[in-house]
């Protein structure tokens, strides 16, 4: 088999030796004769892995007491739904900062059960860049602040957190969870489906304020409530018990390698030479984002034509780089370079845009 370098943005590549783990473990784990799917979540076996990976999330974050990790179904798309449910009280109201499509489903979620507003939208910008903290227009009475911290579709990505005072502040981390170290004892709440930068999809890792649920609002179906999940693990009901495995492979490779400040480094390297092959090729390549805000996760760019894009794309496949085509309601080119993401991979790929510009341009 030869190597494939995988760009797709979600569900994304995985650390190789977070797949190995499995495929070594998957017939026989842990000495139980039977595999990690097969066995009872109110196991000792699975307790423990279930409780390793929560940890995980906790050391990598360095999470205060009044902050837990959570493992929950339905993706980040119900998070959209249950953040508004639980959080927004009677008669209040939610700010969203819309900084793409997924803000964009988050607040419309919000606004089928509550009233939200927009505290900042980039739309007639064509979303291209994350707004400075002095242009939200923050409301501070609202029950919190949500924003989405990277545009997984238009490549952008935010790097310093409004500060919202009293305000809870809010997170869809989906596709830039656990990138680099930050302060997530400042939120109230971060939601992200694993898929992207964490692990396989069926799995969304939930880090909340356990002070902030004794406001959340009672009246709600029993698993959707944060505080159902929170008083028991996230053991209420039967986990996703096979991806948070995956989770847990994912985050011990993470700790193992140096934690989040060596994934910062190897993140900006990879995104460092991506765009300098896109800016020492202004003629023939084009970040349509605004430079302060280019996503270091989602490297999203632009060529002379649609033709040479579908080009560029047809012929990185046939040289072992799959997933380089553009979000359907972009279009363009995008890499995805999450976490996993070996430097090798986008050395070869800027090797062949190199090329490619050079034999195209
Ligand atoms: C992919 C993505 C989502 C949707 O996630 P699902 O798990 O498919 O619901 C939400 N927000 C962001 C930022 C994403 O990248």
């Amino acid at each position: 088999m030869s190597k494939i370098w995988n760009f797709y943005a979600g569900p994304a590549t995985l650390p190789a030796a977070a797949i190995r783990r499995a495929h070594e473990e998957l017939i026989d784990w842990e000495g139980t004769g039977m595999s990690v799917m097969e066995i009872s979540h109110r196991s000792k076996e699975y307790d423990a892995l279930h409780h390793e990976a929560m940890s995980l999330v906790g050391r990598l974050l360095g999470l205060d007491d009044d902050h837990q990790v959570l493992f929950l179904q339905g993706g980040a798309s119900l998070q959209f739904a249950m953040l508004p449910m639980n959080f927004i009280p009677p008669g209040g109201s939610a700010d969203y900062v819309l900084t793409g499509a997924w803000s964009d489903k988050a607040i419309k979620e919000a606004r089928i059960v509550a009233k939200a507003r927009a505290a900042w939208s980039g739309e007639e910008g064509s979303y291209t860049r994350i707004p400075a903290a002095t242009e939200l227009d923050l409301d501070p009475g609202a029950a919190y602040v949500h924003l989405t911290s990277n545009n997984t579709i238009r490549g952008t990505q935010w790097f310093d957190f409004p500060d919202t005072g009293d305000v809870p502040l809010v997170a869809d981390m989906s596709s830039d969870f656990l990138w680099r170290p930050f302060d997530a004892n400042r939120f109230s709440l971060i939601y992200a489906g694993a898929q992207k930068n964490v692990g396989p999809a069926g799995v969304t890792v939930v880090v909340i304020r356990t002070s902030w649920l004794e406001s959340a609002n009672g009246d709600l179906p029993t698993l959707l409530k944060y505080a159902t999940h929170a008083a028991k693990d996230s053991l209420y009901n039967t986990p996703p018990a096979f991806a948070i495995y995956m989770v847990r492979n994912v985050l011990a490779w993470i700790e193992a390698n140096g934690g989040l400040a060596a994934m910062e480094r190897r993140n900006r390297g990879k995104a460092d030479r991506l765009y300098g092959v896109i800016d020492a090729h202004p003629d023939f390549y084009r970040c349509p984002v605004d430079k302060g805000s280019r996503s270091l996760m989602n490297v999203v760019f632009r060529l002379p034509s649609e033709e040479l894009e579908a080009k560029l794309v047809a012929e990185a496949k046939d040289a072992g780089m799959v997933g380089l085509k553009g979000h359907r309601s972009v279009g363009g080119c995008r890499a995805s370079i999450y976490n996993a993401m070996e430097p090798e991979g986008v050395e070869a790929l800027a090797s062949f845009m190199e090329e490619f510009a050079r034999t195209n341009g």
